[in-house]
């Protein structure tokens, strides 16, 4: 939806994902952070106020997401903890928020990245289940790769924010890009995305798009799966990768017109849009501010 520069006066990189809160009214709560369980489970520590089984099957979901990843993009695991501080519930997550991010946007969820630490914020609530896997993905990939592309970060955590077995499937972002191709709103581009530096240029249809063409590339066989393994490969031993807009266009001719018979056929699928979840992101370099 809308992505921040969030001044934090310290070095710090920073990757923040989430989600608009419905409104801005605030209860105030308990503004600390949640600490009275705290649940490892592999890469996963959680702490929060109430208890959570640790073989709660969306505990279950994320620690198997974070091998799926690991396959799907040829890519390593890492050891390193990536935080949950799972509230109880949105008042006590916004007060917190306010009172230890206040320059942060108004959202559901968000993964913060500092020299030191990945952490996720999120509360319990009918979208935890999203919320989490799209966080959680951020601090999977963040783990392994220092400096992921904008487009590419929010792209796959589109992707595997998705509950299993649905294959990727965002309905919301299908409906949208189709609705704005026909009314000859949008066209693909991967090459602006890529051009992409700042989160606060991304909007809701960048992350739309971003969704689609990894769909795309992890839809389209070994060939165009490799394009994106390759990248990944690339970034985790140098920290930049060529452009993957030029490996597109040079491997898939057309690729743009095969990009939008791509989302016409995943629209066949999705005969309706899911209650949309517009999201935002921040990403921003180290020793900026
Ligand atoms: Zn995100």
């Amino acid at each position: 939806m809308r992505s921040y520069i969030v001044p934090i006066g310290v070095r710090l990189l920073l990757a923040i994902c989430c989600t608009l809160v419905g409104g801005c009214a605030m209860q105030k709560g308990r503004n600390t952070l949640p600490a009275k369980q705290q649940l490892v489970v592999d890469q996963l520590v959680v702490h929060s106020d109430f208890h959570l089984p640790k073989n709660h099957r969306l505990i279950r979901e994320l620690t198997s997401r974070r091998n799926e990843i690991s396959k799907i993009l040829d890519i390593p695991t890492s050891d390193e903890s990536i935080h949950v501080f799972l509230f109880d519930d949105e008042a006590h997550f916004q007060a917190f928020m306010e009172r230890a991010h206040p320059e942060f946007p108004g959202r559901r969820a968000f993964f913060v990245k500092s020299d030191n630490s990945l952490n996720v914020y999120a509360y319990w609530g009918p979208r935890v289940g999203d919320d989490l896997r799209h966080e959680v993905t951020h601090g999977y990939l963040h783990s392994v790769i220092p400096n992921l592309p904008i487009w590419l970060d929010e792209g796959l955590a589109e992707y595997f924010e998705i509950k299993r077995g649905k294959q990727g499937l965002n309905g919301p972002h299908i409906y949208s890009l189709s609705n704005r191709l026909r009314r000859s709103d949008w066209r693909p581009d991967l090459a602006r995305l890529e051009a992409l530096r700042d989160a606060a240029e991304l909007n809701q249809q960048d992350y739309a798009e971003s969704w689609l063409w990894v769909h795309f590339l992890l839809s389209g066989g070994e060939k165009t799966q490799k394009l994106l393994q390759n990248q990944m490969k690339q970034l985790i031993r140098l920290g930049v990768a060529d452009s993957m807009a030029k490996a597109v266009a040079e491997s898939i001719p057309d690729c743009e017109a095969k990009l939008i018979a791509h989302l016409e056929q995943l629209e066949g699928k999705s005969s309706q849009p899911n209650s949309s979840r517009p999201v935002g992101a921040i990403e921003n370099s180290e020793g900026a501010f």
